[in-house]
């Protein structure tokens, strides 16, 4: 089992933390070459999508993950990583890899509310401590979309296929439950057909 984690910006340290506390091999994706060897699951770190969308195209590492993930690698993306699988942004002109059929609004809580914590459900995993950090959320999600959890009626969790997206940051706390649900992903993948 070994994860590969977008390393061009962003929190992807504190993902290969958590791996690394739960036994499982992961490896830094900064050019075309690291791609070359196999892996099993995929993480799209939180940052700034505009950023890390730019910087995946000039790097060449766009479309070979985009391939990837369209095939049914598993994926963990969080928070900008959300904005990266969105087949559409409510506030943004912009879509990028567009794997997940869900529509996401940037920046959803505002100024004001640009970070906080909260703990709630996530549906197969229990409760959990969420961090948000200027945060995204889901406005909507087509039919075979499963909604994993909600805050204030926000979407803020789900699962598409193999595509588990997150609009929190699960990898500065604790907790390592959502990270153990992402390997049991990678270790049973759904077949895509
Ligand atoms: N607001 C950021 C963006 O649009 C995401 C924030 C985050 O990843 N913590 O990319």
């Amino acid at each position: 089992m070994k994860i590969g984690i977008l390393a061009l910006q962003g929190a992807f340290w504190e993902h290969a933390g958590k791996l690394k506390e739960l036994g499982v091999e992961s490896f830094e994706i900064r050019k075309k070459t690291d791609l070359q060897q196999s892996y099993d699951g995929l993480i799209l770190p939180g940052g700034e999508s505009t950023v890390m969308g730019k910087l995946l195209k000039e790097l060449d590492l766009f479309q070979p993950l985009y391939e990837k993930i369209k095939d049914g690698l598993p994926v963990l993306a969080t928070c900008s990583g959300l904005i990266l699988l969105a087949s559409e942004l409510s506030n943004d002109s912009n879509s990028y890899f567009a794997t997940m059929p869900i529509k996401v609004r940037r920046n959803a809580y505002g100024r004001q509310l640009g970070s906080f914590s909260v703990s709630a459900d996530v549906k197969n995993i229990g409760k959990v401590p969420l961090v948000f950090i200027r945060a995204p959320y889901i406005e909507s999600v087509e039919n075979s979309v499963e909604v994993l959890a909600t805050v204030n009626d926000r979407i803020v969790a789900a699962r598409y296929q193999n595509q588990l997206g997150l609009a929190f940051h699960p990898e500065i706390t604790q907790d390592s439950s959502i990270h153990r649900y992402f390997i049991s992903i990678c270790k049973n993948p759904v077949p895509i057909i």
